[in-house]
This record gives structure tokens, sequence and C-alpha cells, in this order.
């Protein structure tokens, strides 16, 4: 395959702009490879600056549920720029948003749109810490809920005690405020809130997807419910990724575990940057202007990134067979890829392959995983033209555009592979 294209865009980059790349799981440094600079996509396809046509499973890691550059998308789109691109000013599709995340979302009774899953997830945690009163978090060892200050965090000294920050430039005091627990262990959550009087929310990623994929076990959201009820914390999942994915209501609705707060992203922007936070109307009304939670964005609701996640949530709700589709199209993948002798996880299009025996339930599961073979894969499938996570603790994600051909020329290229 010809990259010249590719690697020269790419060393240009490296002068401008730090590493190449605007976020770093792009610059392929797990698996030791040159990134492929796109031009542009459609479908299941992506096209990159040497002409290669890639099938494409990483779906802008979530949002490309209808394939990309859905006509009818890109078409609202265009007619919204065409109405002005930013009006610091309210709209009424801002409210049709919203209306359609409610009725889609069953514990979110009211929502506030922002531009990323970063924001979404940082404020959900300001709005858990205003209306509890409280200072601490509980989150996961091995989920991901964006890079603010307070969730880039790492075990400390011991399992009690506060955290430790995971990157340079986080206050050590801000780590301490996020307690790790032990992902399908609600144990270590009950543990936890038994050493600590001030938790003010469990946030989770219902599945978790940003270890690879890592389904819940039974018991184990409700598990969540009833200890953080129980303790008078909140509960906030994590859908940015889940969310309109594993159903057309997320985890929430498919498990059916109701939270207090919700986070949304990806999808719900129809691939422009859009979030959403949300929850219980008595919670959401600590937000300001009515509450004294303070969170704002001037290109929050953005009409055209707007425009892309109403018509986008459109279709979902009209085509309730893509998620038919979705389950039965992952299904062949997964079989395909036990077939090689790998576990897989999924949940109906989102599934991991790991290159490790026995099963991945935990963060520690899925580190024994055997990276290196990893990069093998990732070099075979792209290879043979196929684009899949370049790191083993990410998802490989489906789209409505993912039919039985393109399923099936996957499989093919996944049995011919000798790892
Ligand atoms: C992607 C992701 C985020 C962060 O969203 P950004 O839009 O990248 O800031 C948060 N939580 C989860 C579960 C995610 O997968």
């Amino acid at each position: 395959m010809n990259t010249e294209k590719s690697r020269a865009l790419f060393e240009e980059a490296r002068k401008y702009i730090p590493g190449g790349v605007n976020s770093p799981v792009r610059a392929f440094g797990a698996v030791g490879q040159t990134p492929r600079f796109m031009e542009y996509a459609k479908g299941a396809y992506l096209y990159d600056a040497d002409g290669n046509k890639l099938l494409d499973y990483v779906g802008s890691w979530g949002p490309a549920i209808l394939g990309h550059a859905h006509p009818e998308v890109v078409e609202a789109v265009r007619d919204a720029c065409l109405r002005g691109l930013t009006f610091g000013a309210p709209t009424e599709l801002e409210t049709e948003l919203a209306k359609q995340i409610v009725e889609a979302v069953p514990a979110v009774e009211q929502v506030r749109l922002v531009s990323s899953g970063t924001e979404a997830c940082m404020s959900a945690i300001r709005v858990a810490r205003g209306y509890t009163g409280r200072e601490k978090i509980v989150k996961f060892r091995g989920c991901y809920h964006g890079h603010s200050d307070g969730l880039l965090v790492k075990a400390g000294s011991g399992l009690l005690t506060g955290s430790v920050p995971d990157s340079a430039g986080v206050p050590k005091g801000y780590a301490e405020t996020t307690l790790l627990a032990e992902f399908n262990d609600w144990g270590s959550v009950e543990a936890l809130f038994s050493a600590h009087s001030d938790i003010a929310a469990v946030m989770v990623e219902p599945v978790a997807a940003n270890m690879g994929v890592v389904p819940p076990e039974p018991g184990f959201l409700e598990g969540l419910r009833e200890i953080t009820k129980r303790h008078g914390a909140l509960l906030i999942f994590d859908e940015v990724i889940t969310g309109f994915r594993v159903s057309y209501g997320g985890a929430g609705s498919y498990y059916n575990v109701l939270p207090d707060l919700v986070c949304l992203g990806k999808i719900v922007g129809g691939g422009m940057p859009l979030a959403a936070y949300g929850g219980l109307r008595e919670i959401m009304q600590t937000v300001a202007p009515l509450g004294p939670v303070y969170q704002a964005g001037t290109l929050s609701g953005n009409p055209v990134a707007v425009t892309a996640g109403i018509t986008t949530l459109d279709i979902l709700k009209n085509h309730p067979e893509i998620y038919n589709q979705l389950e039965q199209m992952g299904a062949v993948l997964e079989q395909a890829l036990r077939a090689k002798g790998l576990t897989v996880n999924r949940v109906g299009s989102l599934l991991t392959a790991f290159f490790t025996d026995g099963p991945v339930r935990s963060y520690g599961d899925a580190l024994r995983a055997d990276t290196d073979r990893y990069a093998r894969f990732f070099a075979h499938m792209l290879e043979h033209d196929i684009y899949v996570a370049p790191s083993q603790f990410e998802a490989m994600f489906l789209s409505a555009d993912h039919g039985e051909d393109v399923i099936r020329r996957t499989v093919d290229v996944i049995e011919a592979m000798e790892l």
C-alpha cells in the first residue's frame, strides 16, 4: 500500500502540531506505524491522501453510526450553514435536540448542550458536587471520561486513599478528590463508601469501552445504583460512547438501570463537536442561570452541530432496524474473531478482540493482553485495507453501512490472518 503522501503530511504536521496530531491516539504510537491522513469518507470507507480506500472500523471513535457523510445529515448541515454558523443566542433547534434526548434517554428530564465529551463529564461532576455539597468522586480503573484534571488519575499508595495524577500538569489536590474502584466489582465501591463520607458521585461507563470493550456483569450496575442511593451519592453514567449506540436509549435503557445524571457525546453530535449532560430535573436545576453551579459555552448549542445531531437521532429513531443489523453483523464478526482463539467482548456494534487467554472483565484482565500481537493484527488488517483502532485498548465500531458484504470481506481477512 502506498503511504508516501501520508508520511510527508505527517512530517509536515509535526513541525506545527505537537506530535503531528490533535488527539494522541491518532499518532499510531501503540502500533508503531505512520498515521494515515484522510481526505474524505463515505459510508463504511475512509479515503486517504495516497488514494487508498480503507474499510473503517473506527468510525471517528464512535460518532459515525450511520456511516460517513450520510446524505440526509450532510444536506441538513449544509442548509444550517447557509442560515449562519453561530448566533450566541438561543434557537428552537436546541429545544428540539434537548427534547429528542429527553424522550430517548430514560433518566434525563433536562439537558444542557456542550461541545465535547470532556466538557460533559467535567460539568456533570460539578453538578453532582454542587447538588450534594460533597467533594469526592469515584471512578473506575480503565474507564475514560475525557481529559479534565480530576479524571486523569491513577491509583495512589493505598486502595482506599485518593489517587495521584496520571498526567503532568494535574495538581495533586485535584487527583486526591478522585477515588478509584475496580470495574465489575461493586464491593470495591462499597469499601470506598465505608472509608469516605464525602462521596458526591460514582461515575462509570456502563459498558466500559476505553480499556477495550468490557461489558458490565449482571448485578454490577444494579449494585452501583443501590450503593449510591443508600449513601446519598449520585450515579453518573458516562454514555459518551454507549448513548444511541447500544440502543437508542443508551446503556441505561439497555440494562434497565436508571442513573441520576447522564453524559452524552459522539453520536449525539452526528459527527460535529457537540455533547450533552442531563438528568433529573431537580438536579439539573442547580445549573446556572437557575442555580449556583456555573457552566457556560460560547459555541454550546451551535446551530450547525445541533442540526447534525437532530438529523442523526431522527434517522436512528425512525429506523430501529439499524440496531438489529448492528447486532447481527457484530455477532458475525465476533464469531470470526473467536474462531481465531481470541477473547472477544461485545455489546451490539461495540467490540474488542483481546489477545489474551481467559475472560476480560476488569482493567487488570485487559492489561494482560499481548499488545505486540495486537500490533501484528492491526498491521495485517491495514495491509488488507481494513482500518481498526491503533490500540488494543479501544473498541471496533460498526455502522449502518457495515452490511453483509462488508462484514464477509472482513471475516475473510480475519480468517487469513496468522499471528
Ligand atoms: C470519548 C469519550 C469521552 C470524551 O469525549 P471527547 O469528546 O473526546 O472530549 C468521555 N467519555 C467517554 C466514555 C468517551 O469515550
